[in-house]
Order: structure tokens, then sequence, then C-alpha cells
């Protein structure tokens, strides 16, 4: 047996490319399930591990893919059988074992959960790693005391798959939203996912900087973390909380202690890579239940293998609006 895979090689000279490839199934790492996939998602991770940066891929050849939904072809583990529809989220697959961009992948049955009832294949795709890491981010958040009454959350990087995401689930629990973007031409989307109001992210770092800013956030959901992170944080209300979850602006975070010792804010780092099966299953649960996925149709772009390079250089760029499915058959 043999399948399609879009394959990343490295070159002598250090270089990153890849091409799309036929492999036979006895290349297929070590797991104790085969999986048939259907989806697999592209996320700001995967245009660093298809274009080499980040230090996230170390063995090439390479098979990328953070993300994928499927069916299960083979197994030996006791609680998947054949036929199974199955999602698989984080665990590093993608960057230190072969991942999504191809038509099969071989894993580990603890990477893997049931595909959620009320989604199809497609609808998890469209949630993936990005919907994920929106609804733990909130979990912590509410868990930490934010609450409608706390007037609005901000959400950064507000058009990319988190942000977008995590706009429209904020909005469908009651919350009033302002969603963060650099990017005008999407505001008229993100007002559509339920944002209540959107900010320019060039006037929002252009407000005068102070240690201490006029409290205007009850919560903030970043996803881009650098400069931007770090003025949210001294605009957080009295006890207010921020989920840092992405770093798109940069890793660096410039900040002071007033709004931990004036505020009492709470800093949250959210990781949906190894997050616990139970945490997984109650995460996607929820979102099933929250996120409207025919309301966000408009955000969603469908390629094929062959186009993730160019897709990928996009989503570097912080030129991608929603999520992309890749469809690798
Ligand atoms: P996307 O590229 O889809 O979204 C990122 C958004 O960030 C862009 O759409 C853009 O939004 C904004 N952005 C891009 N460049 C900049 C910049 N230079 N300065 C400020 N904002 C910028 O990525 P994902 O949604 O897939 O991921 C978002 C972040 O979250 C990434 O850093 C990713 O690695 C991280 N992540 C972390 C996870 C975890 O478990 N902690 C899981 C998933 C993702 P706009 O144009 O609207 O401003």
């Amino acid at each position: 047996m043999s399948f399609r895979a879009l394959v990343t090689h490295r070159a002598d000279d250090g270089s990153v490319a890849s091409a799309v490839e036929t492999l036979d199934d006895v290349r297929l790492p070590e797991g104790n399930v085969t999986v048939d996939i259907e989806w697999a998602g592209l996320n700001y991770k995967d245009g660093l591990c298809l274009t080499g940066q980040g230090g996230l891929v170390r063995t090439y050849p390479h098979i990328c893919g953070i993300d994928f939904t499927g069916t299960v072809r083979e197994s030996s583990d006791a609680r998947y059988a054949p036929g199974d529809a199955v999602v698989l989220t984080g665990w590093r697959v993608g960057e230190n074992h072969w991942g999504g961009y191809a038509e099969r992948a071989r894993v580990n049955g603890d990477w893997l959960v049931p595909l959620p009832k009320g989604l199809s294949a497609r609808d998890s795709m469209i949630v993936g790693t990005a919907g994920l890491t929106a609804m733990l981010a909130i979990d912590r958040l509410e868990s930490e005391g934010l609450n409608v009454a706390g007037g609005h959350v901000l959400v950064t990087g507000a058009s990319g798959g988190v942000g977008s995401i995590a706009v429209s689930i904020l909005s469908r629990l009651g919350y009033a939203v302002t969603a963060l973007s650099g990017r005008p031409e999407n505001a008229g989307a993100l007002s559509a996912l339920g944002a209540s109001s959107i900010l320019g992210r060039e006037d929002f770092l252009n407000e005068p900087d102070k240690p201490l800013e006029p409290a205007r956030w009850a919560g903030v959901v970043d996803c881009v973390g650098g400069n931007v992170l770090g003025k949210a944080l001294k605009q957080v209300k009295y006890g207010g909380s921020v989920a840092a979850l992405g770093n798109t602006a940069g890793i660096g975070l410039n900040t002071n202690v007033l709004p931990f010792l004036l505020r009492g804010i709470n800093l949250l780092g959210i990781d949906s890579v190894m997050q616990p099966y139970d945490r997984r299953i109650a995460a996607w649960a929820r979102l099933t239940g929250l996120f409207d996925i025919a309301a966000y149709a408009e955000m969603v772009e469908e390629i094929g293998l062959d186009a993730l390079p160019e897709a990928a250089s996009r989503i570097l760029r912080g030129a991608i609006k929603g999520r992309v499915l890749v469809r690798p058959g």
C-alpha cells in the first residue's frame, strides 16, 4: 500500500522545501493506530514547520501537519477499531512525529480523541487546534472569575484561526467582545462573528504609553504576545485576567509590575499541545455546543497538499483569515 504526502526535506545548505510524493506504508512511523486522513488544518506553527523555522522539526524528511481528522484503518489499541472517526491535535505530532499533510498517518492511540458527536470530520478541522485552544483559554479565564457582567473582553490577532474562533465563542456566551486586528478589511467579518467593537492594532499601539493605563478589559485572549500583550496588560480591570497563548507579534514581553500590584491582575499561560485526555474531551464537548460553525463558513478556505507551501508563507505574514483546511486526497 502507498499514500500521498507533502514531504518536507532539508538540503545540505540548510534550506527546507516540500513536495508531494508517494510513499510506501512501510515508511509510516511507529504507532498503534493507523488513520486514513480526511482533513488536516493549517496553523501558525505549521507555517513555521513547513519553512524550517523555530527549531520545531529536527529530523528530515518530515511530514508536517499538527492537526488532522480521519478514520481508523488499523488499530492494536483497544479503544479504537477500524472505521472509528478520530481527531488529533497536539502532542508534537507534525513536529517530532509525522503529521497530517498526508493521506495516512500512524500515531499513538493516546494522542487521539473520538470525533465529537455532532461534528462532521470537516467541522472538526474547522475547529482544530485553533478552536480547542480558544476554548481552553476561555475556560481558564472563566475559572479565574471572568463573567459577562465584567465588561468587554479583548481578543488580539482576531482575524486568525484562534482569535476568530475565540470571538465567535465569547459572543455566543454573551460577552461583549472587542476584536483587535491589524487588518481593517476584516472588520465586517469579525462583526459578523459577534464582535461588538473593532480596534485597529496600530491605533491601539499608538495610544500614549503609561505604566498603568485606563482599565478597559475584563479579560483578554491574547494570540500575539510581544508589544500587544505588553500594552494589553496595562489596561486590564481590577482582578481581571489575560490568557496568553500565542506569539505572532514576538516572544518578548515588555511590561511592568504595576498592573499586577495595583490591580491584582492575572497572566495565564495556555498550552493546548500537552493537555490531558479528559480536559480535551471536556473542551471539545463545550465547543461543540457553542461554536456556530455555519456562521463561520465565510472564514474557511480549502486547499490541497500542493498549495501548502504558498499558504505557509501567507500564514507567517499574518495574511490568512480564519481557518485553512487541507484535503490530502
Ligand atoms: P493565525 O496566523 O491564524 O493568526 C494570527 C493572527 O495574529 C493573524 O491573523 C493576525 O491577526 C495577528 N498577527 C500576525 N502578525 C502579527 C504581528 N506582527 N503583530 C501583531 N499581530 C499579528 O495563527 P493561529 O491562530 O494559528 O495561532 C495564533 C498564535 O497562537 C500563534 O502564535 C500560534 O503559534 C499560537 N498557538 C498556540 C497554541 C497553544 O497551545 N498555546 C495553540 C494554537 C496556536 P490580525 O490581522 O487580525 O491582527
